[in-house]
């Protein structure tokens, strides 16, 4: 079946991409994003999930007081209700909207993220969004990714699927995804439980390494398993000069775990990554600091390689406590995992994509080459026996992601809205 209310429907889910693009919030600060999308589906009639129901357990780098004040305020100002606002008090932003078909069938998930990142817009003439008066409004973030579309992609599925309720078997979940860009908003889903009985996910990515409109990839490889933690030591102040003897030198501890961090012996079944990207320790000359804390991450090529960089890392960072004496703290920060596409569902899905007027090119396989946590969420559902499905939609990206001068071809939206709602007749067994 052809879901030609999706093509017509497309000017508006464009007004709604340039309504969000105008007020991007980053992670755990997606206020706007979150009334506005909560707002339009309680009015189609779906259930909505959000707050505490659906981010659950540690709330990785949880925002400030002030970050939130400053969010809300931005929110209200773009013209979010109070009511939708509510909800996600404290950060724990994010929708997932439910719909049940009035026939038996799968459950089956479709899942947008929505956060922006935490960057400037270009204001040149030459950027789209800046010469027709849709740019970034609030000053350091910016839709750079495209998540602003992506949101507005589940809106439009969200819009059809809704006006055919009755043909609708099963039940569908759509989940939109605070916190993609610092890799914490899935695990907390994941955490809530709201995910459980997913047979059924589905999720994608515009551009990234599909810089055509018309084409599609569904065989995605190299992701990378990702661990981030924040690392704290705490030692004991003395003087410099009277009684050196009787500090604990944590900025010490932390150089001596930093250097070795970079010594581990590398796994030998694949590529693995570590950094340390910040560092800060002491407070002046004639202390002997007492605090120190950084920010590390290790990946790897598998989810394996990367639990043996993250075991050693944190022997490392254990030892140098235990050789200056130091307290310590090692608080997760983000993860994400490898995760691949069930096959049988890339199958299906390159058959549905084939069929369809929108795509021009089925890309037979395309690398990520970074981390994404919607990985979190595939390896979820198939522990559970589900099966989980990760699309790349083509569309020229501007500058490049997380570039000021990112941009799309809007067109995108649809064909993306398209695909999902074909996928979706097709394992409901309207179409062969
Ligand atoms: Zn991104
Ligand atoms: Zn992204």
């Amino acid at each position: 079946m052809l879901h030609t209310d999706i093509a017509a429907a497309l000017p508006e889910a464009i007004e709604w991409r340039r309504t969000l693009h105008r007020c991007p919030q980053p992670a755990w600060l997606e206020l706007f994003a979150t009334a506005f999308i909560a707002e339009k589906l309680t009015a189609w009639g779906y259930e909505i999930k959000m707050g505490r129901d659906i981010i659950a357990g540690q709330q990785l780098l949880p925002p400030s007081a002030d970050e939130l004040a400053r969010a809300r305020a931005q929110a209200l100002a773009a013209g979010a209700s109070e009511q939708f606002l509510a909800p996600a008090a404290g950060g724990h932003t994010g929708v997932v909207a439910i719909l049940k078909g009035d026939q038996p069938g799968p459950t089956v998930g479709f899942r947008f993220d929505i956060d922006a990142n935490e960057t400037a817009e270009s204001a040149d003439p030459g950027h789209r969004p800046a010469r027709e008066g849709f740019a970034s409004q609030n000053p350091g973030a910016a839709h750079m990714c495209g998540h602003d579309a992506h949101a507005a992609i589940g809106l439009l599925l969200a819009k059809h699927l809704a006006a055919r309720r009755a043909a609708l078997r099963g039940t569908v979940k759509l989940i939109f995804q605070p916190n993609e860009e610092n890799l914490g908003g899935a695990a907390a889903l994941v955490a809530s439980g709201i995910i459980d009985d997913l047979d059924y996910l589905f999720g994608g990515h515009i551009g990234l390494a599909l810089t055509e409109i018309g084409h599609i990839c569904l065989n995605i490889h190299d992701f990378m398993a990702l661990s981030r933690f924040e690392i704290t030591y705490t030692g004991r102040p003395s003087h410099a000069a009277l009684r050196p003897d009787q500090g604990h030198n944590a900025l010490l501890g932390s150089c001596a775990a930093i250097a070795n961090l970079y010594a581990i012996a590398r796994h030998g079944l694949g590529a693995s990554r570590i950094n340390v990207g910040y560092h800060q320790a002491g407070t002046t000359w004639n202390v002997i600091p007492d605090k120190a804390y950084f920010r590390m991450e290790t990946r790897g090529v598998s989810n394996e390689i990367n639990a043996y960089m993250v075991e050693k890392a944190h022997e490392i960072i254990r030892g140098a406590a235990q050789m200056y004496g130091l307290g310590l703290d090692i608080k997760p920060a983000a993860v994400a995992v490898v995760a691949e596409s069930t096959p049988d569902l890339v199958a299906l899905g390159e058959k549905i994509a084939a069929g369809l007027p929108s795509i021009k090119k089925i890309v037979p396989s395309a690398a990520f080459n970074a981390s994404e946590d919607f990985t979190i969420l595939m390896q979820h559902v198939q522990s559970r026996g589900g099966r989980a499905l990760a699309a790349l939609f083509g569309t020229p990206v501007g500058g490049g992601h997380h570039n000021a001068a990112f941009d799309i071809d809007e067109q995108v939206i649809a064909n993306a809205a398209e695909f999902y709602a074909a996928m979706l007749d097709a394992i409901q067994g309207d179409r062969p």
